[in-house]
């Protein structure tokens, strides 16, 4: 099913996240855990990709697995900046042949050591989105940041670079996570007043471990609100509090957000089923399976 069908329904749902493994010796891990995601019947289940080799491979074997022996909607996540255009169309094409509907279209980050952009390669995400439209009858995603990109200078150049991509095919955005309901709020309202009107999903990450969470926001940039610090500090050396915290500060985010009319949440379940499981357990009531 496309996932502009899905988000047409008022009710409120969520959609897990999982990350293929980086060698195919990995990959009976990741399918068993997609296993348990796909028990809980979200709406969709996206898989990341990562840049050539295997990951890339395992990107388009984990969501076919998701649609044709699951039966759970799946979105491939694909990125397009370290690969050369015929290599992405490579990709499309396998995509195609899966039955996969759903494309999340990105740019990647750019290669530390590269030259950017290589000849024949893509430089923004609005390129990929325009060259998978005219590849097929996709369902075509985004990403989106509220606390702006890393490297837009102005949030404001960053929603009007956003709001370029949306007009060349994009049906939905996600969002990067955030730990702050309000920073979602605001954007929310600077995007709809530029005209960008199509669904957002709010990107809601259950931080179980102090370690990933420094990694995350070296890397993100996003900011972490004085509740969240409090939490790290007390807990951040005990795993099993720490886990059980995050869960419920995501738990709390996402009512917050629900209450407020944001029906659909994406959650960033890190291959995690005992994460997935114990949010849906503390929604079961509000989320309608
Ligand atoms: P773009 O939309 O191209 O934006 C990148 C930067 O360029 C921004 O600063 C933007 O303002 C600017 N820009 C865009 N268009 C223009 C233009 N026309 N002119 C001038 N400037 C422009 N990475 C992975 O490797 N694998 C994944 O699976 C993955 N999944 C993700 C899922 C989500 C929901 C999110 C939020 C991020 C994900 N990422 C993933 C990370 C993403 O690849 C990086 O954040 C990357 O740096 C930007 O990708 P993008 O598609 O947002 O790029």
């Amino acid at each position: 099913m496309k996932i502009r069908d899905i988000l047409k329904d008022n009710s409120p749902h969520v959609s897990f996240e999982v990350f293929p493994p980086k060698t195919d010796a990995g990959y009976e891990g990741v399918r068993a855990a997609t296993e348990k995601i796909a028990a809980l019947r979200p709406s969709f289940i996206s898989v990341t990709y990562g840049a050539g080799g295997g990951t890339s491979r395992n990107t388009v074997r984990i969501a076919s697995q998701i649609k044709n022996d699951l039966g759970v909607t799946s979105l491939a996540h694909l990125t397009c900046v370290s690969s050369t255009k015929d290599e992405v169309h490579g990709v499309i094409g396998q995509l195609k042949e899966q039955g996969i509907e759903n494309i999340l279209a990105l740019r990647g980050d750019i290669p530390a050591d590269g030259e950017f952009p290589l000849p024949n390669h893509y430089r923004y995400a609005c390129e990929l989105v325009e060259d998978i439209k005219s590849q097929g009858d996709f369902c075509i995603g985004a990403a989106c940041y509220p606390e702006g990109h890393v490297e837009a200078a102005h949030k404001k150049d960053d929603i009007m670079n956003l709001k370029h991509k949306v007009d060349c095919g994009v049906d939905f955005l996600t969002t990067q996570m955030f730990f702050d309901n309000n920073i979602l709020y605001n954007f929310l309202y600077r995007i709809r007043e530029k005209g960008i009107t199509v669904p957002v999903l709010p990107g809601i990450m259950p931080v179980t471990s102090a370690k990933q969470m420094k990694r995350i926001c070296d890397l993100s940039g996003t900011v972490l609100p004085e509740r969240f610090r409090a939490i790290l500090d007390r807990f951040g050396e005990d795993p099993d509090a720490m886990k059980q915290a995050g869960i419920v500060y995501a738990t709390d985010q996402i009512i917050d957000l629900i209450a407020n009319g944001l029906n659909h949440i994406h959650i960033y379940s890190m291959n995690k089923p005992e994460v997935a499981e114990a949010i849906i357990g503390n929604l079961s009531t509000i989320i309608k399976a």
